[in-house]
């Protein structure tokens, strides 16, 4: 029997923040044991380190690079064929640092159906690993990078039935379901940090249009913001079959999901690569494809009123939307958060980390989302190389803009330098202007929260933590403490009125009818 462990935002092992979000990795790999007939459980690792499991002869761990700490003991723990993959292992030296046998490097669909046709099927390490790509061995060594093909992409199907084993926390009948729509971006532009300018005189891939020169850096440097590593494990972008994402959302619908995340990097890059005949590497030219998200979104919006689930989108590039395509996500999708990348609110440091659009395309981008009904969170980093007192200034001044023109939340987080991006190793300073940025997003978050008040909205309760009873705005906002004299059923939906703010991610609400409490 295979144990599929999501280690996914667990830290140190026990996740603070994300409480509701169940990721698409797991299904992912429980998808290809199932091609393969093979028994499986999932278990979230906090529950794993919590009770222990027997019985299972391989673990298949699934991780990010933050959660180190606590795949570490878990793997400490099992004994039997243990392997690694997820974001964690782009520094394959975690393979022999925590334990495992084996890791999967990018995308793990090939390697680990390969492993499975070649022994691991029967619990046995293969004896030749060579010709197997993306596999990191026992030492911290690479096969060999590649990423999937279109087709070999679209052969695997994530499993559905697996969601059942999410039970605890997160419990799959409350929490926001992701389902990959599209894998990976198109901004193959490099920060210019570290790079020689007189290199990228010559050079000037990264201002040009001829998709296959943008591939490849002379200077070496990979793809991408310098914060990212989305385009450096996965390549250029690529989108699943229409009917496969209809098939497991329907599947997942019927099993009493209420929440659904259509997951990407970017959602407006699905279908894009079908405009372009060679590799898409530029983040905004073509535009998006229009007709391919307007048909998966009146797809899945059909769907939602037939099986009664709400469903969003995740990230958007703010230069990728524009008047067309902000119609049709306004047409799908009022009333559902969407979230902006910012990062910065200087124009010249937001070109230094790589990125292909500057603030005031992402403030048009808010506001042209805002106008169509969308509830936009803009998303900022503090402590990034190239953070200046100028850098702050004027980052602070974009996050009252992206206030001022309506922005539901502002999320700010600390820079971490990730494996196998333009960043890696950078030296974090965490100075004043840090903590300004920080401070601005808590202030201006409280403030927001306040016009909550009074407000009826519809909420999913959690699973009980200790003796609080919270719930998840259906519609995506802050964490709601519920005013109740008893523990409520995982799952329920309810309408409660929101009596205080508590902090700046956390409110307090008061179910509207009582009965039902
Ligand atoms: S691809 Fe590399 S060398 Fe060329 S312009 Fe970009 S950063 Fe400079």
């Amino acid at each position: 029997m295979f144990l599929i462990l999501d280690a996914l935002a667990a830290g140190e092992g026990r996740r603070l923040s994300s409480l509701d979000v169940i990721g698409a990795g797991p299904r992912a790999i429980a998808g290809v044991l199932e091609m393969f007939g093979l028994e499986y459980k999932i278990y979230r690792v906090e529950d794993f380190l919590r009770r222990g499991a027997r019985g299972f002869r391989v673990l298949l761990a699934s991780a990010m690079t933050m959660d180190e700490p606590a795949v570490k003991r878990a793997a400490s723990r099992f004994r039997g064929v243990k392997i690694i993959g997820g974001p964690i292992t782009s520094d394959p030296s975690v393979v022999p640092r925590l334990g495992f046998h084996l890791g999967v490097w990018g995308e793990g669909e090939v390697a680990l159906e390969s492993l499975l046709r070649n022994g691991l099927s029967e619990g046995e390490i293969p004896s030749e690993l060579g010709s197997i790509p993306n596999l990191i061995t026992g030492d911290g060594t690479l096969t060999r990078a590649s990423n999937l093909s279109v087709e070999d992409f679209r052969r695997f199907q994530p499993s559905v039935t697996a969601i059942r084993f999410y039970r605890t926390v997160p419990h799959y009948r409350s929490s926001r379901v992701y389902v990959e729509v599209v894998r990976s971006c198109s901004n193959f532009n490099r920060p210019k940090i570290r790079a020689s300018k007189e290199m990228c005189d010559l050079c000037m891939a990264c201002y040009e249009f001829d998709l296959r020169k943008r591939l490849v850096c002379p200077q070496g440097i990979p793809p991408g913001c310098g914060y990212c590593s989305i385009p450096a494990l996965y390549g250029p972008p690529k989108s699943r079959d229409r009917d496969s994402i209809v098939e497991e959302v329907r599947g997942l619908a019927e099993a009493g999901v209420r929440r659904i995340v259509l997951s990407g990097a970017d959602f407006l890059e699905y279908g894009r690569e079908k405009l372009v005949s060679g590799p898409l590497t530029h983040p905004y030219e073509p535009g998006p494809n229009v007709d391919a998200i307007e048909e998966l979104l009146r797809e899945i919006k059909g769907l939602s009123r037939e099986y009664g689930f709400f469903f969003e989108v995740e990230n958007v590039k703010p230069c990728l939307v524009n008047d067309e395509v902000a119609e049709v996500l306004g047409r799908y999708l009022r009333g559902t958060p969407i979230h902006i990348g910012v990062e910065t609110g200087d124009p010249e440091h937001a070109d230094l980390l790589g990125r292909p659009c500057g603030p005031q395309e992402s403030m048009e981008a808010i506001k042209r989302l805002k106008e169509v009904g969308l509830r936009p969170y803009a998303y900022f980093i503090h402590s990034l190389p190239g953070q200046n007192d100028k850098t702050v200034r004027m980052t602070l001044k974009y996050m009252e803009l992206a206030y001022k023109h309506g922005a539901e939340k502002i999320t700010v987080y600390k820079f971490r330098p990730l494996p196998g991006t333009a960043f890696e190793g950078y030296n974090v300073v965490v100075d004043r202007g840090s903590k300004m940025i920080a401070e601005k997003a808590i202030e201006l978050n409280r403030e927001r929260k306040r016009e909550l008040l009074g407000a009826v909205i519809k909420v999913i309760v959690a699973p009980s933590v200790g003796r609080g009873n919270y719930a998840y705005p259906l519609a995506g906002g802050p964490v709601v403490r519920l005013k109740v004299g008893r523990k409520l059923k995982t799952g329920k939906v309810l309408e409660v009125r929101i009596t205080k703010v508590l902090s700046d991610r956390l409110v307090e609400g008061v179910p509207v009818d009582r009965r039902s409490s």
